[in-house]
């Protein structure tokens, strides 16, 4: 069971999970990681209600903080993002577009596309991202540290852009290099 927070409105939305199925995660060279992907027009659809579900399920099955659509093959602009209590949601957005950007951060990131790579990512400390939900309507979330982290790098996705491209000192880690990194630094590793 997934419980979904609209977050215009603070409705609240399970998901069942009787359906849900988890999908393989594209990799590195897989073509549509790198296309632009197409705006969802229509809503209050079952097929898009499974791929969010699916997308969640194969987010958190991986595990992940965020993955967007083109990573599981379908190129659509919807993402989904589960960073924590402290961020709020879970999160779907559909057709997301930053409306205000603030601040810098840099720190690590990974990406399940890219299994083990690691690099630094500068990104904005804070946005402002307009989106739909599920039902197509539109809303707004502001997000920071994390979370904006994670947006960015989702929303970047559905433009066909990979963290490979912005990051520097790329690097390979084993997972206990990871968990050796990630100490100290919790809330500025991701892998999305
Ligand atoms: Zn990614």
């Amino acid at each position: 069971m997934i419980d979904i927070i609209d977050a215009n409105n603070g409705n609240q939305r399970s998901f069942k999970g009787e359906n849900m199925a988890i999908r393989e995660v594209r990799k590195q060279g897989d073509p549509v990681l790198k296309k632009k992907a197409k705006a969802i027009e229509k809503f209050n659809d079952p097929l898009l209600d499974q791929l969010a579900e699916d997308l969640f399920e194969t987010m958190y099955q991986a595990p992940g903080v965020g993955l967007a659509a083109p990573q599981i093959g379908v190129s659509k602009r919807i993402l989904v993002a589960d960073c924590g209590e402290e961020y709020g949601g879970p999160y779907v957005l559909i057709n997301p577009k930053i409306v205000h950007q603030e601040g810098t951060q840099i720190g690590i990131e990974g990406c399940l596309s890219f299994p083990n790579l690691y690099g630094d990512v500068e990104r904005a400390y804070k946005v402002i991202v307009k989106a739909q939900n599920l039902k197509g309507k539109w809303f707004k979330v502001e997000a920071e540290k994390l979370l904006s982290r994670c947006f960015q790098h989702e929303i970047d996705h559905l433009d066909g852009v990979l963290f490979v491209e912005k990051a520097k000192n790329l690097r390979e880690l084993t997972p206990d290099e990871y968990r050796k990194e990630r100490e100290g630094r919790e809330s500025q590793l991701a892998v999305i």
